[in-house]
């Protein structure tokens, strides 16, 4: 696996965060709250509201909070990835498409978006 933008996450990354935050410490809750404001203050236009996001008011950044952050957005989320799927393997369902293996958008999909395949019940509803 490689990334083409090194400000972007790989798809493992992106869903296993994206659906399974909720395992996360509230350290590495944090950290990705933080995060996200940077980037968001990165791409904001208005010098007021960079500096509030820059800022991150009203957050406290406890030293393991600061340790994640400076290790950057990407390292970041790899590596809370890699302890969710460790410390969570039972709780989070990795939704493979079963005629080409790709990672689906959701847990719950029922539809590859990489081959089109669809493998939902005819009896669902
Ligand atoms: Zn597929």
């Amino acid at each position: 696996m490689f990334e083409s933008d090194s400000s972007l996450d790989d798809e493992l990354t992106r869903y296993v965060l994206a659906h399974y935050g909720r395992y996360c410490t509230e350290s590495e809750d944090l950290a990705l709250r933080v995060l996200n404001m940077r980037l968001k203050a990165e791409h904001a236009q208005n010098p007021d509201i960079q500096r509030k996001l820059a800022e991150h008011r009203g957050l406290e950044l406890t030293p393991e909070v600061q340790r994640l952050v400076a290790a950057g957005r990407v390292p970041t989320r790899l590596a809370i990835q890699k302890r969710l799927l460790r410390d969570h393997a039972a709780d989070i369902f990795l939704n493979y498409c079963p005629k080409c293996s790709a990672l689906c958008r959701t847990p719950l999909a029922r539809m590859c978006v990489a081959c089109g395949h669809s493998w939902r019940d005819p009896n669902d509803g």
